[in-house]
Formats: C-alpha cells, structure tokens, sequence
C-alpha cells in the first residue's frame, strides 16, 4: 500500500501552516516532491516521524522559493549524514534543467565547500526533459512541461507499483495541452490559491492561480478519480477541509480531498 503525506499545504507566503510539499511512500521507498520555502521543511519531515536519512529522491517542480529553497537544507543534511556514514547511497535531485541550475547556483555559494563537495558526486542534481522518465525506487516519474508563462516549471507523473498513476501539476493551473498525461489519472494534486466564492478578495487569477471550483472542474472533465486540492492561502484553515471539498465537489463527481499539513492520504 502506498501513501501520500503532505508535509505542507500552503501558498508562497503562508505564516500558518508551511509551503506545499509532500513525500510519496511505498514499503520501501520514500520520494520527496518539492520541499518548501527553508529549514522547516526538516521539522515537518520530522513532525510526520520520515528521516530524511530515509529518502531516496528528491523531485522539483520549479524554482521559485517557496518549492526550491528547502531542498538546500535537505543535501545540508545529507551531506551531514555522508559524512558520519550515516547514508552510503547516493540521493539524486531531479528537476528541468532551470532549477536544477538555480539549485546548483544556491549551493555553491550557501553551503560550506565541505558540504557543497558531495553536490554532484553522492548528491547528484539531475536535469530532466519532457522526453525522460526515471525510477526513484519502486516509483516511475515522469516530468512534464506545464508551460507556465512565469518560467519553466515541470509537473511529474508518478506511476506507483502495480500501475496507479498520480499526477501533480506543480502549483499552476491545469493547462489543457496536457490532457494525454492527466486524462484518467487516480490521483490528480492541483492548486487552488482559494475559493472561487472568494476570489475578488484573493484574486487568483492575477497570480497565475486558480480556485477549488476551476480545481474540481478540471478534475470532471479529465476524469481523474480523485482530486488532493493543496497550494492555498492560510486565513481559514479550521474550515478549509469543508468550504474547499465542498466547492471542488459541486463541479466535480469523484473523491475531493483538503489534507491538512502532515495529513496522510492512503493511495
Ligand atoms: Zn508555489
């Protein structure tokens, strides 16, 4: 059985819960996908009880700060853990080449040369294309241009043992010239900054975002079945589970779910 945890579910700029990120887990295998805005990203890790010892891969979305900058604190840590000869195997970083770099580029200059010396070597930061797939343990992933007009920002298809597909689409809306890899997913993560009922208080659509109704729509006329809403604003998180699940579902007839963070979602 494998199972989703979200360590984070929030936007760029949430104070009240941490920025969307979470790891997919099978028996035997942990990945990461994207990592949050810094250092909370190892309390969260800690808080949902998974060492960061234990991951076997990391995935990056894109490069804006509240995906990339965690992953600096994970090699800090692995490195730390190298070093003690606490982790033999190597722990590879996949993204499209633009983060990959601006990852490399963070490290270089932030982390200390005795730290930054297992980047590449044991920690190899690896740039993906549309055209790649890679096995991270018992999972495929495949990347996939969302063809985001802010810069280059890749989803990821995650095929899980015994074929279960789970698609995450970053944290842009849906684009529709990926219909062929999302069609008939079992689990689609989409982002929705708010509430459609809300959206001239929050303006989504300004920010390149969307709502839990264009959320739950997309997922309707994709036929995924069952949609994991995250990447929100934090003003209503006592209510959020209802008002968003219940908004997603009024366009949308599968499973609608609003996890918290540190929320595990049985897959
Ligand atoms: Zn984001």
């Amino acid at each position: 059985m494998c199972k989703l945890t979200m360590l984070g579910t929030g936007n760029a700029l949430v104070t009240k819960c941490f920025n969307s990120c979470f790891v997919v887990s099978s028996a035997t295998t942990h990945l990461l996908v994207d990592a949050g805005g810094g250092n909370g990203i190892l309390a969260q890790l800690e808080k949902a009880g998974i060492d960061v010892g234990s991951l076997d891969g990391l995935y990056l979305t894109h490069a804006h700060e509240d995906h990339l900058l965690g992953a600096v604190w994970i090699i800090r840590m692995m490195a730390t853990l190298m070093k003690k000869g606490k982790r033999t195997e190597k722990f590879p970083i996949y993204g499209n080449s633009h983060v990959i770099k601006a990852l490399y580029g963070i490290c270089r200059y932030a982390l200390a040369p005795a730290n930054f010396e297992y980047v590449c070597e044991r920690i190899p930061l690896v740039e993906m294309s549309e055209a790649d797939s890679v096995m991270v343990g018992d999972f495929r992933l495949r990347p996939f241009d969302i063809h985001s007009t802010k810069l280059t920002q890749f989803g990821v298809e995650i095929t899980l043992p015994g074929g279960k597909r789970l698609v995450c689409l970053g944290d842009e809306p849906y684009n529709e010239a990926n219909r062929s890899v999302v069609e008939g997913a079992d689990w689609l993560i989409c982002e929705a900054f708010c509430l459609y009922s809300q959206r001239e208080q929050f303006k989504p659509y300004e920010k390149h975002h969307s709502t839990a109704l264009d959320a739950g729509r997309a997922a309707e006329s994709l036929g995924v079945r069952n949609l994991i809403i995250y990447h929100t604003e934090d003003t209503q998180l006592a209510d959020r589970k209802r008002l968003y699940g219940a908004e997603a579902a009024s366009a949308y007839s599968g499973n609608v779910y609003v996890p918290d963070d540190l929320e595990v979602i049985e897959l």
